[in-house]
């Protein structure tokens, strides 16, 4: 089978800074990096390290960002389905202080333009083992993927992040949501949160499955009608858990693409577990993409 991710694609410019700018103020920083980054190209990434066959749908600008992001792709195996737009690729400026507080200022630019699927596209989708979708690009280009993977059985995935409004419908048509738990009070209508549990049934009311992450305290797994199941997260020593919930949600669509459709319970959870131990392994090393842990990686882990 295979996965195919639609979603955005980022370069992220991050500069080390004394202290964050005041409006009219200019100060020097003391270190530059760029990282390729979005949360499409991030889980796109997650879920080839992790074994799957991935296609992944992008739209990139005409510029050096494009051609950096693309070869990285391609270098970890995805079959890149993306097109050049007129805008430039998307893009975030990041200052992070002394302290590690951060100021971030987001472009999406070319991702704003990932409209009108191809036929090629839709045919990808319908053929899949698992589409995962989020909410850095047009919602309408979200939902006609949707059409596409329930016209046939193609299970559909959707990391709802960052958080938004996400229409009913939509949520009555995906099989599988997966949210931290922000995200998962902001669309159960409960922004001050009320409880995992409650959340998750709030959730699970609309028809799909859900999984709330929960960081440090793992996930909470949940089918419409059934007790959910809790899955502790791996003790191990965080470093950096940037980027942490998309290589759960890459890891975790390349386990329930090798499941072949079978998106019961137990195989949710086992999934679940799959993707536990690959984030367990990103949080404890540096960055989002290097960070993503391969197949062997995660198999000699939870040996
Ligand atoms: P981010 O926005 O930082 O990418 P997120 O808020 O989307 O993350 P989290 O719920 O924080 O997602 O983390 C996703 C998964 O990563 C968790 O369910 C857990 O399995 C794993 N994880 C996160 N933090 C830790 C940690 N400190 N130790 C072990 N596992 C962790």
């Amino acid at each position: 089978m295979s996965v195919v991710v639609l979603g955005s694609a980022n370069l992220d410019l991050v500069y080390e800074v004394d202290r964050i700018p005041a409006p009219g103020e200019t100060v020097l920083s003391r270190g530059f990096e760029a990282f390729p980054g979005g949360k499409g190209n991030n889980q796109a990434i997650a879920a080839a390290r992790a074994g799957a066959d991935v296609s992944f749908i992008v739209a990139l600008g005409r510029d050096s960002a494009a051609d950096r992001l693309a070869e990285q792709a391609t270098g970890a195996g995805i079959h890149l389905l993306d097109r050049r737009a007129g805008a430039p690729t998307g893009s975030a400026i990041i200052f992070v202080d002394r302290r590690g507080e951060n100021s971030i200022v987001v472009n999406s630019g070319a991702n704003a333009e990932l409209v009108d699927l191809t036929a090629a596209e839709l045919r990808d989708i319908a053929s899949a083992g698992v589409l995962v979708l989020q909410l850095e690009t047009p919602i309408a280009t979200v939902e006609a993927a949707v059409r596409a993977a329930k016209a046939t059985d193609t299970a559909v995935v959707l990391n709802a992040a960052p958080s938004g409004a996400v229409p009913a419908e939509l949520l009555g048509q995906i099989d599988i949501l997966v949210v931290n738990e922000h995200e998962a009070a902001e669309l159960a209508g409960e922004p001050d949160g009320t409880g995992e549990r409650s959340l998750l049934s709030v959730l699970t009311g609309h028809g799909c499955a859900v999984i709330i992450t929960l960081g440090a305290d793992g996930a909470l797994v949940g089918v419409p009608g059934e007790s959910p199941v809790r899955v502790a997260a791996l003790k191990v020593d965080a470093k950096d858990t940037t980027g942490a919930g998309d290589a759960f949600v890459g890891a975790f669509a390349a386990a329930l693409d090798r499941a072949e459709r079978s998106a019961d319970l137990s195989a949710l959870v086992e999934a679940t577990e799959f993707a536990t131990a690959a984030a367990a392994l990103a949080v404890q090393r540096k960055g989002a993409v290097p960070s993503i842990p391969t197949l062997e990686e995660v198999r000699k882990f939870r040996e």
